[in-house]
C-alpha cells in the first residue's frame, strides 16, 4: 500500500475533526439501539452502561469547565463501548430557571427594558427564543469536543414530556403528604423579586454599626435597627439572672420609635445570654430565627418591610422609606433624640446573606410558598449512602452528602419568575383568610379558581433529570437503562444537584439513580485562578481547539487531573499535547511506510518482549479506567507511546525490518490506536481508516478493547 497523501503534511486537526465526527455520528453507533442492530454478536447480549449528562445551562457558550465535563464522560463512555457494553451517553439541556432569567434580565437592562411591566407570555416567549438559539450553539460546541452522545435522545427540561412528568411528581408528592403550602420565612431578593433557596444565597462579610438601645428596663443590641420599629416582644433566656423580675408573659410600657408602646416579655431557651445584653426584640416576619420563636409561642407577626425593601403602612410616618439605608438612619436618629441610644460600635463585623446573583441583601419575608417536607426523603437517601449503594469516587464527598441528609431543611420550591415549569395549583380567594387551593392539572369547576403564577425551583425539575430523560418510570428506556452507572459532574453540584437526584430517584423509582458519583474539580487558568468573566480569564474550549486541536485539549484537561482536584489549563499545556498528537501522526506514517495488510496476521501467542511490555501497560490503563483514575491512565498512555513505542520499539525494529518485526510493529500500533482512542478520538479514528476497511461501520469507535 502506498502512503496516503495526507501523511506528507503535518496533521491538520481542523480539517480532520469535523469529518471524523460526522463519520462517527452518521454511523448511528452513538445510539445503543444501533450498536445492537449493527453488531449483534458483540452487543446483543451485553449489559447497558448509561451516564446521563448534566444539562449545561442553555444560556451561554461553553467554558473550559464544560469541556472537562464532556471529555471525562466521553472517555469513559468510549472505553465502555469498546469493551462491548451498550453505552448510552444521554445529552440534554436545562432551562435553568432563575439563572437564565437573570442573564436575560441583564440583556433587557442593556436595551433599556425591564421584565417588570412586561406581559408574562411575551417575556416567556422572548426567553424561550433566546434559550433556543443558545441551545444550538451549546450543542454544536459539545459536538466539537467529540461527545459520543446519543443525540436522538436529546432532552430539554421544557420538553412537553418532562414538563408533564415533573408536574405529575408534584401531584403525587402532594397526595403522599410530602408537599405543603405554608407561610414561612423565605430568602427574598428585592431586586429580582423572587424567593431563593438557601443554596442560592451567598454569605458576605460586612463591617457595620452595632447599636445598643434602651427599652424600658432592658438594653437591646442590634445591627439592624430599622427592623425594630414595630417589635413588641422582648425575649430573654429563662435562666438569665439579670431578668428575674420579669416573668414570661409580663407586659410593660416603654417609649420606642413610634411613641409609647406595650411590650411583652418572652422567655425562650434558644436565646444566647452571652450575645449582646442577652435581651432582644424579635421581628418574626423578617428573620428566620425570630419566626421560629414566634411560632413556638404563638406570637403576632407583622410585615414591616415590603417586597421592594421599603417600610409598609405599619411604619407610620416612616412609610415608604428604603429600610436598609435612609430608614435605618432615621430610626437611629429618632431613638437618639429620645435619649434611648446607649452605645454604638462602628467596627462590628458580621456575616449577612446576599443574593448569589446580584449581592442584594437578602431580606427574609414570610410568604406563602410550596414546600417539600424533606425529613423522610433525606432519611431514605442517607440510608442508601450508608448501605453503600452510592460509590463516591472521592470519599470526601460522601461526608458532605451525608451531612446534608442528616440536616434536611424543608425545601421551598416556589419561584416568582416566569421562566420555568408552571406549578399545577389553583387558588380560590387567594390572599384572604378564606384562601383555598387545589392541586391538579386542570382547575376544579367554577370560575372563581385562578392559576398559581409561580414556577418550580429549577432544581425541582433537574433533580428528576435521570428519570425524566429516560421518559419517566413507565417507559421502555427507563426499564432498560435505569438505574444508570455513572453521574459525572462538577463538584460544586454536590449540594445543589446530586442529593436531589438521589432523593427523587429513591422516591419515584425506589432505586438510586446512579451508582458511581464522579465529582470533578474546576478548570483554572494558568495561574491557578478561578476563571470568571469579570477577571477576563475565561478560556473558550473552542478557541483552544481551533489553535491546537481538540485531541490536544482533551489530553491537557485529563493528564494531571485527579478526581475532585482543580486543574490549571494553559496554552502551553495544550500546545505540549499538540506535539503528542503530531508524534502519533508521524508514527502512523512510519508504520504505513514500512508495513501493509499482509503484516496484519500477527500470531499473538508468540513470545515477544515488546508485546509483553505492552500488555502490562494496557493492563494498568484498563485498571485505572475502571477505577476512574483517568489522569493515571492518560499519563501511562503518553509515556508508553512516546518513550517506549517510538523511542525503543521503532528504533529497534528499524534496524531489522524482518517480516516478524513488521507484524509486531503493525500489531502494536493498532493496539495503541485502540487504547488511545477514548482520549484522542479524532486523530486515532482518522489514522484507523488507513489500517482497516471502515466501510460497513468498522470504525475504531467499536473495536474490541480486549
Ligand atoms: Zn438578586
Amino acid at each position: 500500500m502506498s502512503l496516503p497523501e495526507k501523511y506528507k503534511k503535518p496533521y491538520e486537526s481542523k480539517d480532520v475533526e469535523s469529518v471524523v465526527y460526522k463519520r462517527e455520528l452518521n454511523s448511528g453507533l452513538f445510539n445503543p439501539d444501533m450498536l445492537v442492530q449493527k453488531f449483534p454478536k458483540k452487543y446483543a447480549d451485553s449489559k447497558t452502561w448509561t451516564s446521563i449528562t448534566p444539562p449545561p445551562n442553555a444560556n451561554g457558550r461553553l467554558h473550559a469547565g464544560h469541556a472537562l465535563d464532556v471529555t471525562l464522560k466521553d472517555i469513559i463512555g468510549r472505553y465502555k463501548r469498546m469493551q462491548g457494553l451498550q453505552v448510552l451517553l444521554l445529552p440534554g439541556s436545562d432551562h435553568a430557571g432563575f439563572e437564565t432569567q437573570v442573564v436575560y434580565e441583564k440583556k433587557l437592562e442593556k436595551e433599556g427594558r425591564s421584565r417588570f411591566g412586561m406581559d408574562r407570555a411575551e417575556l416567556y416567549k422572548e426567553i424561550y427564543d433566546f434559550t433556543h438559539v443558545n441551545k444550538e450553539t451549546v450543542t454544536s460546541e459539545i459536538k466539537r469536543i467529540g461527545a459520543s452522545y446519543d443525540w436522538s435522545r436529546d432532552t430539554f427540561t421544557l420538553d412537553a414530556k418532562v414538563v408533564s412528568g415533573v408536574q405529575k411528581t408534584f401531584i403525587k408528592m402532594h397526595e403522599d403528604g410530602l408537599i405543603y403550602r405554608g407561610k414561612r420565612d423565605c430568602n427574598w431578593c428585592s431586586k429580582h423579586q423572587t424567593s431563593l433557596s438557601d443554596v442560592e444565597t451567598d454569605k458576605k462579610e460586612v463591617v457595620t454599626t452595632f447599636y445598643t438601645f434602651k427599652l424600658g428596663d432592658f438594653n437591646i443590641a442590634t445591627s439592624r435597627p430599622e427592623t425594630k420599629i414595630t417589635d413588641k416582644y422582648v425575649v430573654v433566656h429563662p435562666d438569665d439572672n439579670r431578668y428575674t423580675s420579669y416573668k414570661h408573659g409580663d407586659t410593660f410600657e416603654a417609649e420606642w420609635v413610634l411613641g409609647k408602646s406595650t411590650f411583652t416579655v418572652i422567655k425562650d431557651d434558644s436565646i444566647d445570654p452571652e450575645f449582646g445584653t442577652g435581651a432582644m426584640t424579635i421581628t418574626p416576619w423578617h428573620s428566620g430565627i425570630d419566626f421560629a420563636i414566634a411560632k413556638k409561642h404563638g406570637l403576632d407577626m407583622v410585615q414591616l418591610i415590603d417586597d421592594y425593601g421599603k417600610f409598609t403602612d405599619v411604619a407610620g410616618e416612616l412609610k415608604g422609606l428604603k429600610a436598609t439605608t435612609v430608614g435605618r438612619a432615621k430610626v437611629v436618629e429618632i431613638l437618639s433624640e429620645k435619649g434611648l441610644l446607649v452605645d454604638k460600635d462602628e467596627n462590628y463585623k458580621t456575616i449577612v446573606p446576599v443574593c448569589y446573583k446580584c449581592e442584594t441583601l437578602i431580606e427574609p419575608q414570610l410568604k406563602d410558598q410550596w414546600f417539600v417536607k424533606m425529613e423522610s426523603l433525606a432519611e431514605i437517601a442517607l440510608q442508601a449512602s450508608q448501605d453503600g449503594k452510592l460509590n463516591f469516587i472521592s470519599d470526601q464527598y460522601r461526608k458532605t452528602f451525608e451531612h446534608w441528609m442528616k440536616n434536611p431543611i424543608d425545601w421551598n420550591i416556589s419561584r416568582q419568575i416566569v421562566w420555568g415549569i408552571s406549578i399545577p395549583a389553583w387558588f380560590k380567594n387567594k390572599g384572604t383568610d378564606t384562601e383555598e387551593f387545589y392541586i391538579g392539572n386542570t382547575a376544579p369547576k367554577g370560575n372563581e379558581w385562578i392559576k398559581d403564577e409561580d414556577t418550580f425551583d429549577t432544581w425541582f425539575s433537574s433533580g428528576q433529570w435521570p428519570i425524566a430523560t429516560l421518559g419517566f418510570t413507565d417507559s421502555d428506556d427507563f426499564n432498560r437503562f435505569y438505574p444508570t452507572q455513572l453521574m459525572e459532574t462538577g463538584r460544586d453540584l454536590i449540594f445543589k444537584w446530586v442529593p436531589r437526584m438521589v432523593i427523587f430517584g429513591l422516591y419515584l423509582a425506589r432505586e438510586v439513580p446512579f451508582k458511581d458519583i464522579y465529582l470533578h474539580g474546576m478548570a483554572l487558568d494558568s495561574k491557578g485562578q478561578k476563571m470568571s468573566k469579570s477577571k477576563g480569564n475565561v478560556m473558550s474550549p473552542i478557541d483552544l481547539a481551533d489553535e491546537f486541536g481538540m485531541d490536544a485539549l482533551r489530553m491537557a484537561l485529563i493528564v494531571g487531573n485527579a478526581p475532585g482536584n482543580d486543574i490549571p489549563v494553559s496554552n502551553e499545556k495544550v500546545k505540549a499535547y499538540k506535539k503528542f498528537v503530531n508524534k502519533l501522526w508521524n508514527i502512523a506514517r512510519f508504520v504505513l511506510e514500512n508495513t501493509n495488510e499482509e503484516d496484519d496476521n500477527f500470531d499473538t501467542t508468540i513470545d515477544n518482549i515488546h508485546v509483553e511490555n505492552f500488555k502490562k501497560v494496557k493492563y494498568e490503563i484498563t485498571k485505572n479506567l475502571d477505577n476512574y483514575q483517568l489522569h493515571l491512565a492518560s499519563e501511562e498512555l503518553y509515556q508508553y507511546v512516546w518513550h517506549e513505542y517510538a523511542d525503543v520499539v521503532i528504533e529497534e525494529i528499524k534496524k531489522d525490518l524482518s517480516s516478524e518485526n513488521k507484524k509486531v510493529l503493525r500489531y502494536l500500533f493498532k493496539q495503541i490506536l485502540i487504547v488511545t482512542h477514548p482520549f484522542m478520538p479524532f486523530v486515532t479514528e482518522e489514522i484507523w481508516s488507513d489500517f482497516a476497511d471502515v466501510s460497513k461501520d468498522n470504525l475504531l469507535l467499536v473495536q474490541d478493547w480486549e
